[in-house]
């Protein structure tokens, strides 16, 4: 675990090592001072008791003879001295003011070791958050399947808390504690060493027993981690299908499922907050047993015949060792707690660290443009082992040239568009662009020959200029009017409040659906992307926002090559070839009329959709 801690730390805490050292720094600082304040109640103690009568002598000092006794011996004596001179009260007084002086030092330090780590706290969790939701982008879309989202939402969020709450807030205590047991301990044995001898035997017996209770911790944590990704994802899919919830009827079903296992989730979380909770006063008590058999042991060392300590030096001992006690108190509530967070470390790994299977070319060959076709060379593909969903596609699609892909739901055909801009790898047969294999050219300048429209017009919340110039740096206003103007899109955004400027709200919710898939085109339009992929681009439209998307999409189609899935016949009349998909295969090929002569597949859909 301790090796998993320092291994987490070595990724995350380069960047921000000035505030370690700061920290370091501040710390020695303000626990040296802690002790030197607690000094001054020795001879507090001694005047309050009146325990100290012996005369003493000044020892001159240099430097080349100056060591403990002769510091105490001159301390003394200069006590002594104003005693005889201004009176024990005014003595008292005296003592306490610097009492009071070395602590606000003392707490000015804490202060500032506290506060510098607090940039490193912030800043790791930020990187973190930032690295995750760039890996999110990476990666390809397979790895998110519907029933994940929720979970990687959790991971994103309520498992980073955890790690914020638990490992860097832990960072600190992790730097102040051996200090001040370190310095603490030197005191400690400075005084005596018997005792303090005494007290490291007694000490990790405690600190075992407090060890003991922590171990289960981390199990349960990653049940209770899992178990919120569980209850996110059904919000998220409640959210998503409040319409359906709503026409079933199905409320109290689903309010059902949520409270099973929101209950589920709280059992969990019982058990591990009990146990948590146990922490704190199991500590307090084992630290107080410690303190009590540390007395018995030094009161037989000051009651017995040859004293070899001071009652008041005693008590200075036991506060110095009480504050001991606090750091190892701390320390075992970092042993519950790191673990938590190591937990919640494994499952933002398990994104951080997932393999993305769309690898880029070490050596891309150079694509710039799209100059004569693109190819399915033999092209089969499953996404499940064993289950092809496409079989041995051949199809060359020329440049300029339109494509179609029809056939009914389910038969292939967004998977085989989705083959070209590798969403999904192929591992039999090949793709080529213009006579290069896309495995072998960079991902980026292959996506950025292609232009998608698909069915659900995918949307941001932003404004209808920044939806449209989403893929283009530098667009003038003029090139997004005039694609808007293309796209019919342009009437219907003058008619909003601020034009270009209005926002469209969650995912485009304000606009309907024609007018969405309107802008995306318009997007399309503007990126001016030699290959064009349109994948059911009208089939989610009335017949009237059809006419309209339609028009629009015959003006981006032209002059360019374009691959058309159409649900609606009609729509893909004029295409070059069309290719007709039946459970993963190409069964007819041919222009609408070639088809229609055939007297096959196509022209049984032809006439069932004409009906
Ligand atoms: P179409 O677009 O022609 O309706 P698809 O290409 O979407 O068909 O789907 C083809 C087949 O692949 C279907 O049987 C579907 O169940 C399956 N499929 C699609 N996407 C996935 C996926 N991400 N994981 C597993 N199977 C999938
Ligand atoms: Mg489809």
């Amino acid at each position: 675990m301790i090796k998993q801690f320092f291994s987490l730390l070595k990724r995350y805490i380069k960047p921000y090592r000035k505030y370690l050292v700061w920290t370091v720094i501040l710390n020695f600082m303000s626990q040296w001072l802690n002790v030197f304040s607690f000094m001054t109640l020795i001879p507090i103690l001694n005047i309050l008791f009146k325990i100290d009568t012996v005369a003493y002598e000044y020892i001159p000092m240099d430097i080349h003879h100056l060591n403990k006794d002769i510091l105490i011996n001159n301390g003394y004596y200069f006590i002594n001295q104003i005693i005889s001179t201004h009176g024990e009260f005014f003595t008292l007084i005296m003592m306490g003011l610097a009492l009071i002086g070395m602590t606000l030092l003392k707490t000015a330090g804490y202060f500032a070791s506290a506060a510098v780590m607090v940039p490193l706290r912030t800043g790791v969790v930020r990187d973190i958050r930032i690295q995750v939701y760039d890996k999110v982008l990476r990666l390809p879309m397979s790895f998110f399947s519907e029933e994940r989202k929720g979970d990687i939402i959790a991971r994103m969020s309520a498992d980073v808390s955890v790690v914020e709450n638990s490992i860097t807030s832990s960072i600190d205590m992790l730097i102040r504690n051996p200090i001040t047991i370190l310095i603490c301990f030197i005191t400690l044995f400075t005084i005596s060493w018997k005792l303090t001898l005494f007290v490291l035997v007694v000490l990790p017996l405690a600190g075992w027993v407090m060890g003991a209770v922590s171990r289960k911790l981390k199990s349960q944590s990653v049940l209770v981690q899992s178990q919120w990704g569980d209850i996110v994802s059904q919000l998220d899919e409640t959210l998503g299908g409040l319409r359906i919830i709503k026409a079933f009827i199905a409320e109290r079903k689903m309010l059902s499922r949520f409270t099973k296992i929101n209950n589920a989730f709280r059992d969990s979380v019982n058990a591990m907050a009990i146990r948590q909770s146990s922490a704190h006063p199991m500590s307090e008590f084992l630290g107080t047993c410690v303190i009590i058999i540390v007395l018995w042991f030094g009161g037989s060392l000051i009651l017995g015949q040859y004293s070899t300590i001071d009652a008041s030096i005693f008590i200075f001992y036991l506060v110095i060792l009480y504050s001991i006690i606090n750091p190892l108190k701390e320390f075992s509530k970092a042993s519950y707690n790191v673990p938590l967070g190591l937990a919640s470390m494994d499952r933002i790994d398990m994104i951080l660290k997932a393999e993305n299977p769309i690898k880029e070319p070490e050596n891309p060959l150079p694509l710039n443009d799209f100059q004569e076709e693109l190819e399915f060379r033999n092209v089969s593909f499953s996404y499940i082992e064993g289950r092809k969903v496409l079989k041995n596609i051949n199809l060359k699609v020329p440049k300029g040239k339109t494509i179609a892909l029809v056939g009914q739901s389910g038969s292939g055909k967004s998977t085989m568009v989705d083959l070209v801009p590798r969403y999904h790898d192929i591992k039999e047969g090949e793709l080529l662009i213009d006579g290069k294999n896309i495995k072998d050219v960079s991902i980026s300048s292959l996506r950025a020959l292609i232009g998608n429209v698909n069915q659900e017009a995918i949307l941001f919340n932003d404004t209808f200029y920044n939806n449209i110039t989403f893929g283009v740096e530098n667009a003038t206003m003029e090139q997004v009017i005039e694609a808007a103007k293309i796209a019919n899109a342009h009437d219907f955004i003058m008619e909003t409040e601020k034009g270009y400027d209005t926002l469209i709200g969650d995912r485009g919710g304000r606009l309907s659906g024609g007018q969405r898939q309107r802008i995306s085109i318009a997007r399309a339009i503007l990126k001016n992307p030699p290959i064009l992929i349109l994948d059911e681009a009208t089939s989610a439209l009335d017949t009237e926002s059809e006419r309209l998307v339609q028009s629009a999409l015959e003006r981006l189609m032209k002059s360019r090559t374009t691959i058309a899935i159409a649900h609606r016949l009609s729509t893909i009349k004029n295409a070059d070839e069309i290719c007709v998909l039946y459970e993963g295969e190409i069964i007819e090929r041919g222009t609408h009329d070639e088809l229609l002569a055939l007297d096959g597949y196509y022209k049984r859909l032809n006439e069932m959709q004409n009906l």
